[in-house]
């Protein structure tokens, strides 16, 4: 009874504010949510599917020891899939990180991703930043992962001291340093720190050269005991799937 009064709310609703697809903007049909059937069959996939040697992961072999990394899809910036991630960042949608937070969990269900991981990490927006925005976009894609594993979010352990400038005409080497200390643990990391033995999922949208994920999860490495795992929304850049047989 219930359920089917909360189907009649959702069809009253879409009726009165009908949703349209967040890549294509044509109005979404009854059983679409976000991203239309259409847009949904071609989205840019990475199809890493968290396996050992991808190229998310190997993004950060010699810099921090990781236990895996995953990127959702790819991100060209000027393709219409690109939208997506404009509306989650900059059109006021934290619905479709979630939405994006479930389809990232459902795809890694199948695969060992997420066994032994105590809990969802979001990279923090400096405070300024998520007032103005109304919410952490990393923190949406959490909740949808949680909604769909379980995994509980903590987000109290690390803070964002300010946000970097556009990163987007530096160098790979200015990037890094561009984000040097721009994150502070709230707790010193000890014996006694909570995350002490855990295993921590760290979420973020989209990952350029890792330089923010890099400065992020390096800090969290100072935490006893600690294990990293890596899982964004999208990777830039051009990567294909798979293995190297050498190092680019
Ligand atoms: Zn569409």
């Amino acid at each position: 009874m219930f359920s089917t009064l909360k189907l009649a709310l959702k069809n009253l609703r879409m009726a009165l504010f009908p949703q349209h697809c967040a890549v294509c903007e044509r109005r979404l049909a009854a059983g679409e949510s976000h991203i239309c059937a259409a847009c949904t069959m071609n989205l840019p996939l990475t199809h890493y599917k968290a396996e050992p040697g991808n190229p998310l992961e190997r993004m950060f072999w010699g810099k921090i020891p990781i236990v895996s990394a995953n990127a959702y899809m790819h991100y060209h910036p000027n393709t219409r899939n690109a939208a997506i991630i404009k509306s989650l960042k900059y059109h006021n949608n934290p619905e479709i990180g979630i939405y994006l937070g479930r389809s990232m969990a459902k795809e890694l269900a199948d695969t060992d991703f997420f066994n032994n991981i105590d809990c969802i990490i979001p990279v923090p927006l400096a405070k300024k930043r998520e007032r103005q925005r109304g919410y952490n976009q990393a923190k949406c894609v959490a909740q949808g992962i949680q909604q769909i594993t379980g995994i509980p979010i903590t987000d109290q352990h690390i803070r964002r001291s300010r946000n970097n400038p556009s990163q987007t005409t530096l160098q790979a080497h200015e990037r890094q340093q561009n984000v040097a200390n721009i994150f502070t643990l709230t707790t010193i990391p000890s014996l006694q720190h909570p995350l002490c033995n855990k295993h921590i999922l760290l979420i973020d949208d989209v990952v350029t050269t890792g330089a923010t994920i890099m400065a992020c999860a390096e800090l969290l490495a100072t935490i006893p005991n600690l294990k990293i795992s890596i899982l964004c929304i999208a990777i830039a850049g051009h990567h294909g799937k798979g293995v190297p047989t050498t190092e680019e």
